[in-house]
């Protein structure tokens, strides 16, 4: 594969190659959004993956999956800004499904992996300021601050843990527990409020500084630059997971629906571990902010729906409706082109 991408015979991309490359082996060539060092990298420049996407600016169409779409939109990245799209989303019924596949989140809650997670943060923040100290550095970079913020997340996190136990089976034992209708004691939610805010708040600092380290590589030592940089990008990653894990725990309702919570306990890898979980039900709201309201065209096409001759459905899971400038044409089996006159107002067409 080296040879192959040095010689210019492969463009890197797994589909690309000449042999099937295995989960196993695609693992261990490739990387994610947490380790890439994004323009500080100094492969930049012959990177595949940003190679493609700056490829896809110049490009008119794009074919794509689902759930690329729906991670691009919530990123504001890989595809060309939403209001020059037009969006053409086939198989269009299970667009719900994607959303709320992209609206589930879990976490490890268990404390002693949350503590070393958190002192690992408190050790980085540290050697930032130590080595790349900002101009103007963020109050919760100061020692005591940030200290007092950290364990205040790890006793919620264990007041948290201590009561979720009271759900779940006896300890030494793998067991699940599902709040009936999402619907948490309130002072677990209210606990869930807090961690949300505090977990935020140590996102964004992260987030500050990863911003900051990457002006900072034509001052510093580069290698222990890109290292911090890595290591804050990685930080920041589990912190954005964790802030929407606590989002979605502390809501009653998305999209006027419940979201589903569970816990989760098991045994693995030696140790048992503790996991929160949570799903929106309902994602009307979700696909409203990333597609229907952002997006400047979008065209839902699906044979299935075509078939059942009713839209009902989807109307109740996608929130599309006429009312809200959405137009519904249903296509003769011997398919008759759309015309102009019939789409209406091509935003939110089916
Ligand atoms: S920019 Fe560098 S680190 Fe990021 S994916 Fe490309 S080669 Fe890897």
């Amino acid at each position: 594969m080296a040879k192959a991408f040095q010689g210019y015979e492969w463009d890197g991309m797994r589909d690309h190659y000449s042999l099937t490359i295995d989960d196993a082996l695609w693992r261990k060539v490739s990387t994610n959004k947490a380790n890439c060092l994004g323009k500080n990298c100094h492969y930049y420049r012959d990177c595949p993956f940003f190679i493609a996407r700056r490829e896809i600016e110049n490009t008119e169409v794009v074919v794509s999956n689902h759930a690329l779409v729906m991670a691009a939109m919530e990123s504001d990245s890989v595809l060309p800004a939403a209001k020059d799209l037009l969006l053409v989303l086939d198989e269009g019924h299970h667009v719900p499904d994607v959303a709320r596949d992209s609206l589930e989140m879990a976490g490890g809650i268990t404390p002693a992996y949350v503590k070393a997670q958190m002192d690992s943060v408190i050790q980085l923040v540290a050697t930032c300021m130590a080595q790349f100290p900002p101009k103007s550095p963020p109050r919760l970079t100061n020692p005591e601050r940030l200290t007092a913020h950290i364990e205040e997340m790890i006793e919620q996190n264990a007041a948290f843990v201590a009561m979720s136990e009271l759900f779940l089976h006896g300890e030494g034992q793998e067991s699940e527990y599902r709040f009936p209708m999402g619907v948490m004691p309130e002072e677990m939610r209210q606990v869930c409020v807090r961690l949300h805010k505090l977990t935020d708040g140590l996102r964004g600092l992260t987030e500050y500084l990863s911003h900051d380290l990457g002006e900072k590589t034509g001052k510093h030592d580069v290698v222990r630059v890109h290292q911090a940089l890595l290591r804050m990008s990685r930080a920041m990653g589990y912190l954005e997971s964790k802030t929407q894990l606590w989002h979605l725990a502390a809501l009653e309702k998305v999209s006027n629906a419940p979201v589903s919570k569970w816990l989760h306990r098991e045994y693995r890898e030696g140790q048992w571990r503790l996991s929160l979980h949570c799903a929106g039900i309902r994602v009307c709201d979700q696909l409203d902010r990333l597609l229907w309201r952002n997006v400047s065209h979008v065209v839902l096409t699906s044979a299935t729906l075509r078939s059942l001759n009713s839209y009902q459905r989807l109307k109740e899971l996608s929130g599309l409706d006429e009312e809200e400038g959405g137009s519904f044409y249903h296509a003769g089996f011997a398919f008759q082109p759309l015309s102009a006159g019939q789409a209406g107002d091509p935003k939110n067409a089916l």
